[in-house]
């Protein structure tokens, strides 16, 4: 049987904002862009390979819409399941965010993930986000908010505006990475299952491939999550590698808080959420 493979897939790194918590601030420079007629290449060996799910991500990937609308439809062509991860800048007027949102269904669009955070929303208006939600609705295009968050009072606001909407979204936690490498860690506790990660790789514009979609090329010493690059190694060997490697798999079945109290770190001193419930959890790439 097939593995199941996923790739959050790194177009270009360029974004229109610059978000306090950007995780991707400190990775390739800010303006790198894969080719494009390389990135359908990849998209084609991918399908052969069984991708079955791409994410465009990395900064922000509407900022080449007619690259991407064509990338989405090589998607559709290959029964590949294809999401976008957007700031919602586009989202100015209700015909702009219709226009838009229409336009991406008819390519074949899968799924819109919404960025949202007190980070995003200082250069984005929260009102792009909830016409960019309703767009969906109406268009029948599937879609979820993602909340960044560092579960502080902060972000109570935050969160209950997107309540008061009656928005779908579930919290994704701040990664200490990038420009949250300096932010004070807030302790907070969670009902959520401990550190399990399904580690779907990230594809980088330089075609550089990392195990981890969220981590990406940070660990610069150990070179952990490095992969390869598409250069040397074929799509398949690369997913192989993240797919056979004992302490990936470990990560993928057994998870971080499991693994660090196997080693003598006591749990709580790994991850402590707060409660957070009545989140909607849709599948994620
Ligand atoms: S978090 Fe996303 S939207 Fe914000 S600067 Fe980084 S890539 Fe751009």
């Amino acid at each position: 049987m097939n593995p199941v493979r996923q790739i959050a897939f790194g177009y270009s790194t360029k974004c229109n904002i610059r978000c306090g918590h950007c995780v991707a601030a400190d990775a390739s420079p800010g303006t790198a862009k894969m080719d494009f007629d390389r990135a359908k290449d990849i998209i084609q060996e991918m399908a052969r390979c069984h991708v079955t799910g791409i994410s465009f991500t990395a900064g922000e990937p509407l900022l080449f819409f007619d690259d991407i609308c064509k990338l989405i439809q090589l998607c559709r062509k290959n029964g590949i399941y294809s999401r976008i991860v957007t700031n919602g800048y586009w989202a100015k007027t209700r015909e702009e965010t219709d226009r838009v949102v229409s336009e991406l269904m008819s390519k074949g669009l899968s799924q819109l993930r919404l960025s949202y955070s007190r980070w995003h929303q200082q250069h984005v208006n929260r009102e792009n986000i909830v016409r960019a939600a309703l767009s969906c609705q109406k268009h029948g295009l599937d879609y979820f908010i993602s909340f960044v968050t560092d579960f502080s009072k902060k972000d109570d606001s935050f969160e209950q505006f997107l309540r008061q909407h009656r928005l779908k979204f579930f919290p994704e936690p701040v990664i200490y990475f990038g420009r949250a490498g300096e932010f004070d860690r807030q302790r907070v506790f969670t009902d959520y299952p401990p550190n399990v990660c399904s580690m779907n790789p990230y594809l980088s514009p330089e075609l550089d491939m990392f195990a981890c979609c969220d981590a990406a090329n940070r660990f610069s010493n150990t070179h952990f999550l490095y992969l390869g690059n598409l250069r040397s190694d074929s799509i398949d060997a690369l997913f192989r590698k993240g797919e056979t490697h004992v302490l990936y798999h470990l990560i993928r079945t057994m998870g971080l808080t499991n693994m660090a109290s196997y080693l003598g770190f006591k749990a709580r001193e790994i991850v402590q959420y707060r409660s957070v419930k009545n989140f909607l959890t849709p599948k994620r790439i």
